[in-house]
């Protein structure tokens, strides 16, 4: 019998089963793909704190990004930089590889083509029911972990609720002609109470994709053929991968002898939908979590339940203050939109936030709360009569 099961090689996943297997645990990755990081959906970009909290592999890296270029829905440019590096891009396929290796390296056992169907879970051990090249087979483990990412139906049959919003992304790699800056746009006609991106990942690809609640793939041609029109992209043809990314957290994330972490759980921003850095934070403390469980062999929710105390404590704040501002931000028309644009940039707020050193890639609330708590803006907004409430805060 296996100490703990994970469900999942994606990042969070692999996270875990490292540091467990670093603690000298007997743990299993279950993945259902055959090759790790296969037909991933996603940008990769994660922050500067990202990347030194979790030590990632400099050779994952594909490039360093200081700055963005915001277009409103009119066309108007609102350009932010820093002089020092605030993000970088990482080859998404790589970093699983990398993640997945380092847990190897602690002698993690991954199991590829293994679709996990069913886990049920007993006083004394957990069986798991897989299927591997359609033939089924069993597991068992004292422990498991379902990192299953979006839209797994796992934590669901477990009675731990599903994704009560969420939203689609698509992306597609395309050549570039002259692009060296992330692009972000804004508008109802482009990625309706969303946003789309262009973001070069070498001096000649790029990635553009979106973020919409319908028909995600039709926005997206219709932006690849403005890119095209305007001289950006070399050509619209492109293959369109699609990915679900859950915009609330579940109401519980673990039970008996069970722990959720990832997209899985929701620990994702909803404001720009980036789930790689809170995975990861959460998997560090699922691990901690898990270690002193086993260690005393109290694996009942009451031996659990302090991760999802720490996580949410951790992180809690933060996500429901994002997805109010996140929700604020669907109501905008486009010429409200603009409006705020122009209010940024005529009272210099974009400037002020940009020395704030407080503020980061990764902690929006505060630069939410401060824009919002703008007098000028908040002016505005009353005037618009679009109110931004936080609801129950705690
Ligand atoms: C268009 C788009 C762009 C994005 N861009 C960014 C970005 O720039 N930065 C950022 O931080 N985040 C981004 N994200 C979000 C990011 O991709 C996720 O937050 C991240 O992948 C979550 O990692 P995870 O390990 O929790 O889940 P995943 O990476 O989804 O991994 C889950 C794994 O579980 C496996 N699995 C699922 N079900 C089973 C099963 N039953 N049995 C066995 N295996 C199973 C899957 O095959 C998968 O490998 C983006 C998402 C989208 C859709």
């Amino acid at each position: 019998m296996y100490d703990v099961a994970i469900v999942g090689g994606g990042p969070s996943g692999s996270y875990v089963a490292y540091k467990l297997a670093a603690m000298g645990y007997a743990v299993v990755v279950l993945e259902q793909k055959e090759k790790l990081g296969e037909r991933v959906c996603c940008t990769g970009i994660i922050s500067q704190e990202c990347v030194e909290s979790f030590a990632i592999d400099n050779n994952v890296i594909l490039r360093q990004v200081n700055s963005a270029r915001f277009f409103s829905p009119s066309g108007r440019l609102l350009r932010l930089w820093r002089q020092e590096s605030q993000a970088c891009i990482v080859d998404r396929a790589a970093f699983d590889v990398a993640v997945a290796n380092r847990a190897q390296g602690k002698g993690a056992e991954y199991v590829l083509n293994c679709s996990v169907k069913d886990i049920e879970s007993k006083d004394d051990r957990v069986n798991i029911e897989a299927i591997l090249f359609g033939e089924r087979l069993d597991f068992e483990s004292r422990v498991v972990v379902i990192a299953t990412g979006f839209g797994s139906k796992l934590s669901e049959g477990l009675g731990l609720g599903k994704a009560s919003d969420f939203v689609i992304g698509t992306q597609a790699q395309v050549e570039t002609i002259g692009v060296d800056e992330v692009e972000v746009f804004f508008g109802q006609e482009i990625a309706p109470g969303f946003f789309a991106w262009l973001v070069p990942i070498s001096q000649s690809k790029a990635l553009v994709g979106l973020l919409s609640r319908r028909s995600p793939g039709l926005y997206l041609k219709k932006l690849l053929s403005a890119l095209l029109a305007e001289g950006k992209i070399a050509s619209t043809e492109a293959e369109l991968i699609y990915g679900g990314i859950p915009l609330k957290p579940l109401a519980r994330t673990c039970s008996q002898r069970l722990i959720v972490v990832g997209d899985a759980a929701g620990q994702v921003k909803p404001t720009t939908g980036g789930g790689i850095y809170y995975g990861l934070l959460c998997a560090d403390i699922a691990a901690n979590t898990l270690h002193r469980a086993l260690e005393n062999d109290n694996l009942s929710i009451k031996g659990l339940v302090s991760y999802e105390r720490q996580w949410r404590r951790k992180l809690g704040q933060e996500l429901k203050i994002d997805y109010y501002a996140r929700k604020f931000f669907e109501r905008l028309s486009d010429r409200h939109t603009d409006r705020i644009f122009d209010i940024i940039e005529s009272n210099g707020i974009d400037k002020a936030l940009l020395k704030a050193e407080d503020l980061s890639f990764d902690w929006h609330g505060e630069a939410v709360l401060r824009l919002m708590g703008h007098r000028a803006l908040s002016k505005a907004l009353k005037t618009m009569k679009i109110p931004f409430h936080l609801g129950e805060r705690g």
